[in-house]
């Protein structure tokens, strides 16, 4: 798409002042690039013809001030109209294409608010060790056949690594979690790890434990978890939190070129599902090198946004800034320039902090304690931060100083807590539209929603927990608590502009299912979990759209059907907004558009 003059002097600006501090753009030269929406706005010719107008079918806007409209124009990427069919059948020339919509639904195409990006490419090449609906598992003596198979066709050799994802003891009939023991027949020769559901810790057999070198010797680091085989201090399979992610952190990597081949099919993961932007919700210094280098071959068609980790923000600077000698934690002054535009696809816009764990790993950190115990059989178990709440605290008033977007993930209210006093000691306020993103929010209490309210505070929620851990979260945190995880509703009616994600691969990528559990929040077992929590469809939809798209600020470009904005674009086979409720779930995405471009078309009923 071309660039107008207004967009490349911006470009090379920001390219120039990086030359000249030395400094590179600091978290990735991803800066400075083609801002091409932008561009595409502020001209003209894009309205005098269309190339494609959709008619004839349900057109869902996800514009508050006009929900549907008759017809819809495409044109070099932009929506170019939408309204009445007479007016928009009026940018109609000969080369238009016409697509009549019969009873399909065309509406904006959806965005992860969270998700690990980085995971797909990845679990292209993974086990499917989940449980219904995601996977096979559902008992102990399921993981052998499932490994085996995947090893079979795979061509997994003697020693190679066998990877699965989506390991959650909940799914087991036994309800214990697998040991090393029951992997080591079948698996003597190769390391096994089978990653958690929540990503935070995986089961290891034998072959795996030597290679990492975990043995009776080791002692659990502190904020982490090794289950130890009964009466002795052998690991027993089960590893969490500190304890796991160096681990992960250190695996031996696919080549590069393995990985930058799965990006097609790592991509379909979400252009089936109707997402054109993905999130890289917790990105790696090696991450973002990989990232950068698929966009700059031309290998993305999505727009991802990367927030890198925290931890990682030293490496990178030594990476992209190597001559500056600040402290590990500081930042170059320059770094808030790094954030916010896309190149090649690949956008920067914030840091992201970990606050504490998962609530279904119980490693969530909450002001009152458990009524079951912890996951190393502790009393009284209320969790904990992974890092000293006063680090985080000076960090992210560090990154409010500067300017730059903080993205907080907090499970358990008393990690939200450390959250809100960040923004207190910073002095964030709501009227300066900082948009701290508190990921998951999901153990709330009712007392934190005028705090979000008062700092601008913007919660992208994960109801899907009411399905896949509702009769967890119940048992563990009792009915009351548990009816308030994820509180849309409540977060809604104090006006706060929320988003709804799966926090890919943690569930799977189905906005459809994202969309059911905000409206049902039924459990597994059929129960409600919160019923005063449910949401309408329509908000259950603009979380999903428009709202995600407000909290990276793309609010002007993507995430509603409007003139200017991108024709980002799916459709769909039902109406989300009239079917019957238990049927949203079968709803299917028929074709998915970034930027008016086909790239994802199912052949298959
Ligand atoms: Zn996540």
């Amino acid at each position: 798409m071309p660039e107008t003059k207004q967009t490349e002097s911006i470009s090379s600006l920001d390219r120039r002042r990086f030359i000249e501090t030395g400094v590179g753009a600091t978290l990735g030269a991803v800066a400075a690039g083609s801002i091409t929406a932008m561009a595409a706005s502020e001209t003209t010719d894009a309205a005098r013809g269309a190339e494609m107008i959709f008619r004839g079918g349900n057109i869902i806007t996800m514009d508050d001030k006009r929900r549907q409209v008759q017809a819809v124009a495409v044109a070099k990427g932009q929506i170019v109209a939408a309204g009445d069919e007479a007016e928009v059948m009026k940018l109609k020339t000969d080369g238009t294409r016409i697509v009549d919509l019969g009873d399909r639904t065309l509406m904006p195409s959806f965005m992860d608010s969270h998700g690990h990006f980085m995971n797909a490419p990845q679990i292209v090449k993974w086990a499917n060790v989940s449980g219904p609906p995601v996977g096979p598992i559902t008992r102990i003596a399921d993981f052998v056949p499932v490994l085996q198979a995947h090893v079979k066709k795979n061509g997994i050799k003697k020693g190679e690594w066998i990877i699965g994802y989506g390991y959650d003891r909940s799914n087991l009939a036994e309800n214990r979690e697998l040991t090393a023991a029951e992997l080591d027949p079948a698996f003597p020769d190769n390391p096994v790890m089978l990653i958690h559901s929540s990503n935070h810790g995986a089961v290891l057999n034998s072959a795996a434990f030597k290679l990492v070198g975990y043995n009776e010797q080791t002692k659990t680091p502190p904020g982490g978890l090794i289950l130890r085989v009964p009466g002795t201090n052998r690991p027993a399979g089960l590893i969490m939190e500190t304890a796991f992610l160096p681990i992960f952190g250190n695996m031996p990597q696919p080549s590069e070129r393995v990985l930058l081949d799965t990006l097609d099919s790592a991509q379909q993961i979400y252009a089936s599902a109707g997402v054109t932007t993905c999130m890289e919700g917790a990105t790696h210094a090696a991450d973002l090198r990989f990232l950068r280098k698929a966009g700059a071959e031309g290998l993305l068609y999505l727009d991802i946004v990367s927030l890198p980790l925290f931890v990682e923000v030293p490496a990178m600077v030594k990476e992209y800034a190597p001559n500056f000698h600040g402290s590990p934690t500081d930042l170059p002054k320059e770094a808030p320039s790094a954030f916010g535009f896309y190149k090649n696809r690949l956008k920067l816009q914030g840091i992201k902090f970990v606050v504490d764990g998962s609530p279904q790993g119980k490693t969530a950190f909450w002001s009152k304690p458990l009524l079951t115990k912890g996951p190393g059989g502790e009393d009284n178990w209320r969790g904990r931060p992974l890092f000293p709440p006063e680090t985080l605290i000076k960090l992210m008033k560090e990154l409010y100083d500067k300017g730059i977007q903080v993205f907080a993930h907090a499970n358990g209210d008393a990690a939200i807590d450390v959250v809100i006093d960040a923004g207190q000691a910073a002095g964030l306020k709501a009227e300066q539209d900082r948009r701290w993103v508190v990921i998951h929010s999901q153990c709330m209490r009712p007392d934190q929603l005028p705090h979000y309210k008062e700092m601008g505070l913007t919660p992208s929620f994960f109801p899907m927990h009411t399905f896949f851990w509702g009769e967890e979260h119940t048992a563990n945190l009792g009915e009351e608590r548990a009816s308030f995880i994820s509180p849309m509703k409540s977060a809604i009616d104090q006006t706060l502009v929320c988003s709804n994600h799966c926090d890919y691969s943690v569930c799977p990528m189905d906005p459809m299912r994202m969309m059911w559990s905000a409206v049902t929040r039924q459990s597994r077992a059929g129960r409600i979990i919160g019923p005063n929590e449910r949401i309408d469809r329509w908000d259950a939809l603009k979380s999903l759209t428009i709202n995600a798209a407000w909290q990276i600020r793309e609010e002007n470009r993507k995430g509603t059907i409007e003139a200017g904005k991108l024709a980002d674009l799916v459709i769909l086979d039902s109406d989300p907004l009239t079917i019957e409720t238990d049927k949203i779930l079968e709803i299917k995405v028929l074709e998915t558009f970034k930027e008016g471009k086909s790239i994802f078309r199912r052949t298959t009923a």
